[in-house]
Formats: structure tokens, C-alpha cells, sequence
């Protein structure tokens, strides 16, 4: 048995017992570890918020034999999410969890694909009172909504699927034109001689695509380019179909993040 320190974010906590929990976290050294914190929901447990949902802590894990869960010795918390006033803020940050959680597979570090996700999580967080304005109007349902986007795209990127968005997904055609045939299955843009044939493919705006290019930017960054007057509801519809397509199942948090964003959706019409 062997104990590694992990910085790490949590994915889910489900109660275990009494006062125990299983606790999935994303770690930036070993990726995904679910694992047994004993006690770690008394009232006055040594891990206090650390274990909390979308908490960024260091992780003390104690590896032990396969068919065995692994045991969290000790977490100090870095980062906790705070809930603002927006839903939208919190049903991200959930969504973003569950992505992740899709996404990785148990003991496989992926170190860029922790920084874009708690880089997520750090800006959902909804600011301390006294921070600056502009960090409260990063909250907004339309950050949010472009976040994730910018997220998810980060993520394909990572995973090494990132849709095509310059050039025909199978001919490096130039796309272009006011629709754009989008393949789910295809791995992006087609243009009109490939998309023949093809199952899954929608039709998506001109501006749909250009903002898709301007958010699959930056992903190391902590700043990146909202794009101003994205069609964010149409976005959203994208990112569904293309992970549903993906996974073969919908987030279970996706409607509720729809949801939350429908004002904005409505807004735009
Ligand atoms: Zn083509």
C-alpha cells in the first residue's frame, strides 16, 4: 500500500454509511480515484469543506489492492465553490463535474484536462464579497453559458476530438457559406459533396460555427474571448447532440443547466 498527495477536484460524493462517504475526485497527478473518507460527514470531520462537491483541495490517497477502494487519508481545501445568486453558476459547475466524470477513466492522468476544468470551476465560483465588479459579471448566465462551451471544447480538444470547424471534417474542404452541415457522428463541418449519406448531420448557422472557432481557442489561458452576440441557445443545442452522440446517453445535468439558461435563450429571440 502505497500513499500518493494529489491536488484534486471532486466529482461526486455519495453518502456511505452513516457518516462516510465515496468520494470521486479528479486528480491532476494520478486523474480519476474514487475512494472511502471515513467519517468525512460528521459534523466536525477532519475534512471539513475539503471533500465538499466542486471543492479544489490536496488529497492525501492511500492506494490499496484492486477490488478495494481506495482510502482518502487527509484533504486540505484550496479552493471552495461558493453559490451565487445565478443558478446558472452552480448547474455549470455540477454539469462540468458530471462531463468530467464521463470523460476519464479511472488512473489515467490527464493534467491539462484538470487545469481547463478547475479553471472552470474557479470562474463559476461566485466571488467573494468586495471583489471587483468584473468578477461579479463573470456570474452573468451568458458568461456561463459561453464558459462551458468553452470548456467542453477544451475538453474534445484534450480527448483529441475536437470537431473540425475551418475545413470539411473529411476532404479539408474550406467550409463556408450562411449554413454549415454539421456532422455529429462525422467529427464536425462537411461540406455539400461529403455530407451525402451522412447520419446525424444538422444544419447550423454561419455565426454558430465562427463562434465555435473563437471559443476552441485559449484553453490554457485563464482569459479568453467571449464571443459578443454568440447564438448561445443554439450552441447549447450543438454541445447536447455532439456529447450525447458521443457518450450514447444526455448528461443527467444538461436539462437543468438548459434550464437555467432558458431566459437568455428567450432573450436573444
Ligand atoms: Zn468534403
Amino acid at each position: 500500500m502505497s500513499a500518493e498527495k494529489a491536488q484534486a477536484l471532486v466529482l461526486r460524493a455519495r453518502p456511505f454509511g452513516e457518516t462516510s462517504a465515496i468520494i470521486t475526485l479528479l486528480t491532476r497527478e494520478g486523474g480519476k480515484v474514487r475512494g472511502l473518507a471515513k467519517g468525512a460527514w460528521r459534523p466536525k470531520s477532519k475534512f471539513d469543506a475539503a471533500l465538499d462537491l466542486l471543492s479544489i483541495c490536496q488529497v492525501l490517497v492511500l492506494h490499496r489492492q484492486s477490488g478495494n477502494l481506495d482510502l482518502f487519508i487527509e484533504a486540505f481545501l484550496e479552493h471552495r465553490f461558493r453559490v451565487g445568486p445565478h443558478e446558472a453558476s452552480f448547474a455549470a459547475g455540477l454539469y462540468i463535474a458530471e462531463l468530467l466524470d464521463s470523460v476519464t477513466v479511472d488512473a489515467d492522468p490527464q493534467p491539462q484536462l484538470f487545469d481547463l476544468a478547475t479553471q472552470a470551476i474557479r470562474l463559476l465560483s461566485a466571488p467573494r464579497p468586495g471583489q471587483s465588479h468584473s468578477q461579479r459579471s463573470m456570474q452573468s448566465p451568458s458568461f456561463v453559458a459561453a464558459l462551458v462551451i468553452h470548456t467542453e471544447l477544451g475538453v474534445l480538444h484534450q480527448l483529441g476530438q475536437l470537431p473540425s470547424l475551418h475545413h470539411c471534417a473529411e476532404c479539408q474542404k474550406p467550409l463556408h457559406g450562411r449554413r454549415i452541415s454539421f456532422g455529429m457522428l462525422a467529427g464536425g463541418g462537411l461540406c455539400s459533396h461529403c455530407r451525402r449519406g451522412k447520419r446525424s448531420v444538422v444544419s447550423v448557422s454561419d455565426k454558430a460555427i465562427d463562434s465555435l472557432r473563437q471559443l476552441a481557442k485559449s484553453f490554457d489561458k485563464s482569459v479568453w474571448e467571449s464571443p459578443s452576440k454568440a447564438p448561445l441557445g443554439e450552441l447549447r443545442a450543438i454541445m447536447n447532440t455532439l456529447f450525447a452522440n458521443m457518450l450514447g446517453y444526455r448528461l443527467k445535468t444538461s436539462h437543468w443547466l438548459a434550464t437555467t439558461l432558458t431566459p437568455l435563450r428567450e432573450k436573444q429571440r
